[in-house]
């Protein structure tokens, strides 16, 4: 895990209390300062749904009696959401009946706690769910990395690329995509044996990180394949870009090889305004032009800015 990713861990936690009684948010305001979390506070549940999407809190205390929107439709609405679904949910509730724990807990919810509370006993829940949620985040981290190299792997490769390939539609922005193949790979295998290539994939990470703005997303696409996802980036930035990547490889001295040079070839495509191509075609695209370079002798680039109509988003519902 890279400094970055850790550092999520590393912050106060944030609980997202919804409830509609003011005194309850003085109340568990005062009562809760000594446990090191960041409380944000939403009176109904279309606000608390509003913050949960936007902050993403570790922890929701939800209150089943509001007006607006109740406990139960915003509990349902949360668990529908993929971006909130892991969210841990402790429900609050002046009705302590066992039809609403079960409905409660049918509809995801962690843990049920009636009002009046006892605040020794809502602590050490909230502890409680505390734990479970760091874990869960990083079993859900662990699970979109990589192991030798720390970037991020292919499934999260598939997840962003949507994701920033939409945006990117949405707001008519400049975006490129990158494929990178080190050269002559199995060779090294070959002739300095399965460490000695290990320590070249892991070190392009390094190569990959030293270049990268925070906002690009390096993957591991596959075994000694890597993608870039650059927001923001058009074509020609992005040849820059890596231009500066390929010399800065050609110029490494490996360790277990000082004089055998590694180099990379790289597929490039980029829209400037929006992309004109669909997500799947655009990765053929680029997976079109990483062959080119290679076809062409290796150690160098091929891009191109995607051409033809911008790409419209299906309107929702
Ligand atoms: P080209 O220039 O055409 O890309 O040639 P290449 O030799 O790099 O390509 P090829 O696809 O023939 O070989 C890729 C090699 O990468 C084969 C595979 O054993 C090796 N490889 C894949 N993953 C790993 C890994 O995690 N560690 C090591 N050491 N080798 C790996
Ligand atoms: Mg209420
Ligand atoms: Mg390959
Ligand atoms: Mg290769």
């Amino acid at each position: 895990m890279t400094s970055t990713q850790q550092s999520q861990f590393d912050q106060t936690p944030v609980v997202l209390l919804v409830d509609d009684s003011e005194f309850v948010h003085r109340l568990l305001n005062a009562r809760l300062k000594t446990e090191s979390i960041s409380i944000v506070s939403a009176v109904n549940g279309e606000e608390g749904l509003k913050l949960a999407k936007e902050q993403l809190p570790a922890l929701i205390l939800l209150d089943l009696e509001m007006p607006v929107m109740d406990g139960f439709e915003t509990l349902r609405q949360l668990m529908e959401d993929p971006a909130t679904r892991n969210i841990p949910v402790i429900v609050l509730s002046g009705q302590d009946t066992t039809q609403d724990k079960v409905t409660a807990f049918d509809l995801g919810a962690s843990d049920f706690v009636s009002k009046p509370f006892e605040l020794t006993e809502l602590r050490a829940r909230l502890r409680s769910a505390l734990r479970i949620s760091t874990l869960l985040r990083m079993l859900e981290q662990r699970a979109q990395i990589d192991g030798l190299t720390g970037l991020y792997n292919r499934s999260h490769f598939d997840m962003r690329w949507k994701e920033v390939y939409e945006s990117s539609i949405r707001h008519g922005k400049s975006l490129s995509l990158v494929m990178i193949d080190i050269d002559n790979f199995k060779s090294v295998n070959d002739t300095f044996g399965h460490p000695a290539g290990d320590a070249v994939i892991s070190g392009m990470s390094n190569l990959l990180h030293t270049h990268l703005r925070a906002s690009d997303i390096a993957c591991r696409y596959g075994g000694e394949e890597f993608a870039l996802i650059l927001p923001d980036t058009t074509p020609e930035d992005a040849k820059g870009l890596c231009e500066r990547i390929r010399i800065a490889c050609e110029e490494i001295c490996w360790p277990r090889h000082p004089e055998r040079k590694i180099t990379i070839s790289m597929g490039i495509s980029g829209c400037v305004e929006g992309p004109t191509l669909q997500s799947m075609e655009w990765i053929e695209h680029v997976d079109a032009n990483l062959y080119q370079a290679k076809e062409r002798g290796r150690n160098r680039i091929v891009c191109d800015q995607t051409k033809g109509q911008l790409v419209k988003l299906p309107k929702a519902g």
